[in-house]
């Protein structure tokens, strides 16, 4: 048993998970990029002290987060999307706990979920992608984690596409996280109606990319034309993946893989027209079973893969 905490861009989610994956208690709050990160880091304390009064005594604690860990795990260096840049956040909560913290990245704890209990068990060769504010990549290689020398190995939201109308949260323009994260929808269909373009589905106010995915499965011209992009880069990215990684298996989860096959086979269809594969191994390309909790459960359980 062990305590799950998935930082993300507009909520924190927590849980007590057994040993075969099963959240047995889940709490989350609220948060948003715009507080800065005493107040974060304040919400996270009191959220893993809520969890510890209802689970019994010395939990693992692990705690997904969505950037770039140091090699030691012990300070996050870069956040793109909370624009926080190195923030010692492990001495931080343990000098606020009688316990020790492990940090991870939220995508690899995502990938260490569903390769255990998921849709990748039983793979050694397991590639998770997260959709959701950023993309995210968590990558296991004949049964390892890989994080690389510096940490940045699986970042595949940064991955340079194209260039794009809007930059990155990390500075760069043209990453996978313009094109292929929730944030991208929104952004590509608000630059579409500005510029314009109508469409009889979406306006403008308090969109998000559930709207434009149940907008896109009404038939929506403009949401569709949004979500096939995407889909077109993460097809895209999916093939440049495989030909340096080559993995058995790729998991689709984050928020956006609430849209299910809809979303799914699109993305499928974009990727097998570009994977190298000159044989008929191709990798399956499939929904993480944990959709947005895998990174919660894989949080709780580091101690599988340690
Ligand atoms: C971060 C990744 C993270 C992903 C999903 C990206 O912007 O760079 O580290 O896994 O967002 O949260
Ligand atoms: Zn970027």
């Amino acid at each position: 048993m062990g305590i799950g905490i998935d930082l993300g861009g507009t909520n924190i989610k927590g849980g007590i998970v057994d040993e075969q994956g099963k959240i047995l208690r889940e709490l989350s709050v609220k948060t948003d990029s715009a507080r800065g990160y005493a107040d974060v880091k304040n919400d996270l304390l009191a959220l893993i002290k809520e969890l510890l009064l209802q689970a019994p005594a010395e939990q693992a604690i692990g705690i997904g987060i969505p950037g770039i860990l140091s090699a030691d795990g012990s300070t996050v260096v870069s956040c793109p999307n909370l624009g926080w840049k190195n923030v010692d956040l492990k001495k931080d909560l343990e000098d606020g706990l009688t316990q020790e913290v492990q940090l991870v990245n939220d995508a690899t704890a995502a990938c260490i979920a569903e390769a255990t209990f998921g849709s990748m068990a039983g793979c050694d060769n397991t590639m998770m992608i997260t959709l959701g504010t950023g993309v995210g990549g968590g990558l296991i290689l004949n049964g390892r984690i890989i994080t690389g020398a510096h940490g940045v190995a699986t970042e595949v939201g940064h991955m340079i596409m194209a260039e794009n109308f809007y930059s990155c949260g990390c500075g760069k323009n043209g990453c996978l996280e313009t094109f292929a994260s929730a944030t991208a929808l929104v952004r590509y269909v608000k630059m579409r109606l500005q510029n314009g373009v109508t469409s009889p589905l979406i306006a403008e106010k308090k969109l998000d990319g559930k709207k434009i995915i149940d907008a896109a499965k009404a038939g929506d011209p403009l949401a569709t034309e949004a979500v096939d992009r995407l889909a077109k880069y993460l097809g895209w990215a999916i093939a440049n993946i495989s030909d340096i990684v080559d993995p058995e298996i790729y998991a689709i989860g984050g928020g956006l893989s609430n849209a299910g096959g809809f979303l799914l086979e699109k993305i499928r269809i974009e990727a097998h027209k570009r994977l190298t594969y000159p044989h008929n191994a191709i990798p399956e390309i499939v929904l993480a079973r944990f959709r947005n909790e895998a990174g919660m459960i894989g949080a709780a359980n580091l101690g599988k893969y340690r």
